[in-house]
Formats: structure tokens, sequence, C-alpha cells
């Protein structure tokens, strides 16, 4: 028999839109089925409570028109099922008592509130660039923006530094209180509620740190979470103003430098709620994103920059949105002191020294040597020699091949580093190395594990 549940699927996905599909169908999948009762796992609770809410009632419906039957769906959370999900409960650790999220989000309050304090202006929906390194994240920013505390609450965003993780937060904060005036926002870093909240603590202040967060607040921002992981008495306070907000249907949105799992010290309750909601992360930029926010960057500030030049610099600055930003910046400057239209070759001139020293640091053979010994616990000195054992000359072709990889020195260089070897020896063990790594796995593994260590060592 077919799976019905497959069938249905298939029917409603030209219906819905592929998008839709993959964010809030494809993830549910079918246990058993009891009569007329299917069972369906949902990867966690944020995913259940849409999918019932959204789409359930549509997929019962296709399921009947298929088969004639109604069926009832049961819909339980698996944590195992999503990468980021709540972990499951350890023993001795009790599990905290699950709250209900009321329903009907925000209280609808007719007074104008306060604009937020501590939005930067320029960080809006509109100046933001969105590519695959950032789609999900902008999408489920602007999501929850149009309806604060319905979807994605909480939206936990995360990346490296200079990936827009902040503008984001602002820019939600903008939309909010352009489209709904009446929403008290709070946006701060999770360093300044450390702060407040021991000042409020020392100054006998607690009853308005309380207040302010718990209850006069629609919308919570809070940038850099990963902060006040392992500083207990404040984690301690950011769980019950979690659970007042989120029990209220109140937006919350934190960003941090890594998933919540991943941050030292931070406490396990905080963490699983953290993941209720939706988790995007931000990755670094790809080429055609980091050509737009220099094209972007350069209109809103008059600089004369060409496509093509947009393109070098693109392809030279690799690394986050704030270095891109900072190199356009320096290259305007430097042209405009020296009178000099931006070029790419102006471009080049001016970041060399910055491209050169983003460039990872060179190796040295010896370094190489060393490292090749270790790993296969041989003496350098044998690396050097003349003997031909295939326990030695295997890593000693393989400190070669890496030596010719990773440093400049030519073939008679690195001969004469291996102990005075011809070069024709090098090129022979060069080429071994080469075409043994296509069918040994093992000598694969081995080679790449050593250029990463060698790489991230610097030696
Ligand atoms: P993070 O908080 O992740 O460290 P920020 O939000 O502070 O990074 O971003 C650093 C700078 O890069 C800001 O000036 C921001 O406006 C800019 N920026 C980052 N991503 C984008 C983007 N996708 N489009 C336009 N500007 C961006
Ligand atoms: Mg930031």
């Amino acid at each position: 028999m077919p799976d019905i549940w497959s069938s249905a699927l298939s029917a409603l996905q030209p219906r819905l839109g592929k998008h839709t599909f993959e964010m809030w169908l494809a993830p549910i999948r079918m246990g058993r089925v009891d009569g007329t009762t299917l069972h369906l796992v949902a990867p966690n609770r944020f995913l259940q409570e849409w999918f019932e809410t959204h789409y359930l009632d549509t997929v019962l419906d296709e399921i009947e028109s298929q088969t004639k039957t109604r069926y009832v769906a049961l819909v339980e959370v698996s944590a195992d099922e999503d990468p980021h999900g709540a972990p499951s409960a350890q023993p001795g650790v009790p599990e905290p008592a699950p709250i209900e999220p009321t329903p009907v989000p925000i209280v609808k309050r007719l007074k104008r509130a306060e604009p937020p304090k501590g939005l930067a202006p320029r960080y809006r929906f509109e100046s933001f660039i969105t590519g695959g390194s950032n789609e999900l994240a902008a999408s489920a920013a602007m999501a929850a923006a149009d309806e604060p505390g319905s979807r994605f609450n909480p939206l936990f965003l995360y990346g490296g530094v200079g990936l827009g993780k902040t503008h984001l937060l602002h820019a939600v904060g903008h939309h909010i209180h352009e489209t709904r005036p009446e929403l008290r926002i709070v946006y701060l870093s999770a360093e300044r509620f450390m702060n407040e909240f021991v000042t409020a603590v020392r100054h006998n202040g607690f009853d308005a740190f309380r207040a302010k967060y718990r209850e006069d607040c629609d919308v919570l921002l809070l940038d850099d979470v990963q902060f006040i992981a392992g500083r207990d008495r404040t984690m301690d306070e950011f769980f019950h103003v979690f659970n007042a907000l989120y029990e209220a249907g109140k937006q919350i949105m934190c960003t941090a430098d890594r998933v919540p799992a991943d941050m030292p010290g931070m406490e396990e309750r905080l963490t699983s709620r953290l993941n209720w909601g939706l988790v995007a992360d931000i990755k670094a930029p790809d080429l055609e994103t980091r050509i737009a926010i220099i094209s972007q960057k350069a209109e809103r500030d008059r600089i004369d920059i060409a496509p093509d030049v947009c393109m070098t610099l693109a392809t030279l600055v690799r690394s986050n949105v704030r270095e891109l930003e900072g190199a356009l910046l320096r290259v305007a400057a430097f042209a405009s002191l020296k009178g000099r239209p931006i070029t790419a070759d102006f471009v080049r001139d001016v970041l060399g020294e910055a491209a050169a020293s983003a460039a990872p640091p060179p190796v040295s053979v010896e370094a190489i040597q060393k490292a090749v010994a270790t790993y296969f616990s041989v003496r350098v000195s044998d690396l050097k020699g003349p003997r031909r054992h295939r326990g030695i000359s295997r890593p000693r072709m393989i400190a070669m091949y890496l030596s010719r990889e990773l440093t400049s020195s030519s073939f008679p260089e690195i001969g004469l580093r291996f102990g005075g070897k011809d070069h024709s020896t090098v090129i022979n063990a060069c080429k071994r190395i080469g075409a043994l790594q296509q069918d040994d796995q093992d000598l694969c593994n081995a080679v790449t594990a050593l250029r990463t260590q060698l790489l991230s060592s610097g030696a």
C-alpha cells in the first residue's frame, strides 16, 4: 500500500509552493497508523504548533479525498529529530514544567509606546541584502516582525562576527515599531542586561527591573546572548523573564555567536527554551552577496566604484560584512586623499597588505617534518635519512608532498632539506602521494589531518 502520508504530501506540494512545503510540511514525519489515527512526529514544539494550527486540516482533507476516510492526527514532538533540538532529560536533572503559550499573542494596547531605544537607524530590512548565507535568518526575522509573538517565537539567530545578526535584530525592532506602534519594544545586549540586573539587585531596584522586562515589555530583542552563559544569577533571571514573556505570547528574539548547546556554562533549561522556536544561522556571505552589499554601501555613501571593481573588492575580502564595509571605506578614503579613481589595481594596492594578512600564515618544511614524524611515530632524522623501509618512506613522501603543497619551496630545495636528496626523488614522491590518495582512504585521511593541523597552527 503506498504510504497515505507521502501521497497526500506529493499532492499538496505543488499547491502550497516549494518554500512553504519545505519549511512546514517536509519536517513532519508519519509514525504509526492506528485505525483512523495517524501518529505524526514533529522535530520541535514550534513546528508542531505551527503545523497543527496552519496545515494539519489541509493534509487531513487531502488524505480524505484520496482514501475516502477521515483520519484524526496526533502530533508529537521528537527531540532527537531536531538538529538543535532540546536535549532529552538527563537523569537527576528535573525537567522544568512545560509552559503553555497563550494562543492569542500580545495584549492589545491602544496607546503609542515610546520609540525603542538603542536601535541604529541604518539597520533596517530595506538595507539588508539577502543571499543563500542569510536567507533563512532574514525571512524568519521578517516573519517574526510581521506577526510578533505568534510565528518564530523565540527566534534565535546565530553566526560569526560581522555577519548581520545585530542588523537584523534592529530591523525587527524598527519594523514592529512602525507597524505596531502600541507595542513596547526593549532592545539591549545581554551584557547590558546583566549589568542592569546586578545594579538592580545591589541598589534595591529589583522591582523596577522586573517590571521593565517581565511586564512592560511586548517584544524583547536581546543581542549576544552568549555573554550571560556561565553567569548563573543572570541566566536564572533571564530564564524567568523568558517564561513570563513567552507565557504571555510576547515575541522574544535573541542573537549569539553559536547555538546555546555549544555555549560553555549555559543552563540546560535555557538551552531548551531557546530551542523552542526557530534557530537559524547566518554564514559568511558568498561572492554574489558580497558584491551586492558593496554596491549598496557604495551607493549609500556616494562612493564611485564600477561593477568590476566591486567584484575585485569582494574577491579580496571574504571574511565578513564588517570587514567588507571597512575595506570599501579605506579604499574610498585613499582614493580621495590621492585624487585617484577607484580602479581594480588601486583596490589591490590599498588592500594588498590586508589581503596578505588574511591569507593563511606560511608553513615551514621543518614544521611539516615535525608534524609528520609525530603523526607516524618516526624520527625527523629518519625522514631525512636514507632508509627505504615502508614505515619510513611513506611518511617521508607525505612530508615532501605537503612541503610542496604548503610552502613555496622548489623541488630541489625540498630535496636539500630532506638530507640532500635529488629533486627527482621529491617529484616522484609528490606524484606517488597524489595518485595514492585517489584510492587509499587511510593515506588520504592522514594527509588531510596533517594539512589541517599545519594550516591552523600556522607553524
Ligand atoms: P553581527 O551582529 O553579526 O556581528 P552586524 O549586524 O553588526 O554583525 O553587521 C556588521 C555590519 O555589516 C553592519 O554594518 C551591517 O549593517 C552590515 N551587514 C551585515 N550583513 C549585511 C547584509 N546582508 N546586508 C547589508 N549589510 C550587512
Ligand atoms: Mg552583533
